[in-house]
């Protein structure tokens, strides 16, 4: 039986399955075909039937509602809307719990990963968009409706870049990779892709080491708002940035320490994620083994 943590990506969808003290990892890459209502839940319930667990967890890009309804989706556009928790349990009679991915990463580091013992507990993802959780002495804090902690939305610049969700001078269309992309463009007058960025900055390139200067000013704002309203314990940055470009991570860290009130910094540890891409499907399992449906 055992318990089942499933992460719906972009791209891939990302399985553990815990059988009292081991793990199983499994990937599956979403095919085209399954881009619509009935093949991304029939993908899911065929997962959940190979595997039969007890009970199941769900995370999605989005904010999901209480009641385990998807209500905004940036990279699954075709189950927005979807009660996803109500179709999965009713075809499959398995207990489901759907949570955000940002929120369910966060605690899958507290549970499985280097956020193991800390009191609150922050993690940042950097990838396509900026994704954040809190969790607080052990609970995933949610917000009322279970959309809190949408970080990456904080405003850090009035009528600044263009975000991701409409509004303008959110901390993601900086602290992203298609910010990045716009700090580069801006100060080169020409286009590189994240992944190039990086590999210039690398090799020493005088624009990219300076589009990563400006991503740094602009995230160090938003860790130490963070600080300031949550003074946590302990900070995880992970996502594709951090993983090509670790430098930010130290960086960030002096930058924050030096700006954030003296008490709150002195306690607080910045570092990395230790469960990488996979802190979703862990905090989704997690998340089935210790929360109610
Ligand atoms: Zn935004």
């Amino acid at each position: 039986m055992g318990f089942l943590g499933i992460d719906v990506g972009g791209t891939f969808i990302k399985v553990v399955k815990k059988d009292n003290t081991s793990f199983i990892q499994d990937k599956i890459r979403i095919e085209d075909c399954h881009k619509s209502h009935q093949g991304f839940t029939d993908t899911l319930i065929d997962i959940i039937q190979k595997y039969k667990p007890l009970k199941v967890g769900i995370a999605v890009a989005g904010l999901v509602d209480k009641s385990g309804r998807i209500t905004s989706s940036p990279n699954l556009k075709y189950v927005e809307n979807l009660n996803l928790k109500a179709i999965l349990e009713s075809t499959s009679g398995i207990s489901t719990l759907v949570g955000n991915d940002a929120n369910l990463a966060t605690y899958g580091e507290y549970v499985y990963g280097n956020g193991k013992g800390s009191k609150i507990l922050i993690c940042l993802t950097l990838g396509t968009g900026l994704g954040g959780g809190v969790v607080v002495e052990g609970k995933i804090l949610e917000g009322v409706s279970g959309c809190g902690m949408e970080v990456g939305h904080m405003i850090v610049e009035k009528d600044g870049e263009l975000c991701s969700c409409g509004r303008r001078g959110c901390l993601e269309a900086y602290v992203s990779s298609y910010g990045l992309e716009k700090i580069y463009t801006k100060l080169s007058n020409k286009f590189l892709s994240s992944f190039d960025i990086i590999k210039s900055a690398k090799r020493g390139e005088k624009r990219a080491i300076e589009s990563f200067e400006v991503l740094v000013d602009y995230f160090s704002i938003g860790v130490m708002n963070l600080v300031h309203i949550f003074n946590p314990d302990r900070i995880l940055l992970s996502g594709g940035i951090v993983e090509n470009y670790p430098d930010l991570v130290e960086k960030v860290k002096l930058k924050v320490k030096s700006m954030a009130f003296p008490l709150p910094a002195s306690i607080l540890e910045i570092g990395v994620g230790s469960l990488g891409s996979w802190s979703g499907a862990y905090g989704a399992l997690a998340f089935a083994e210790n929360y109610s449906s």
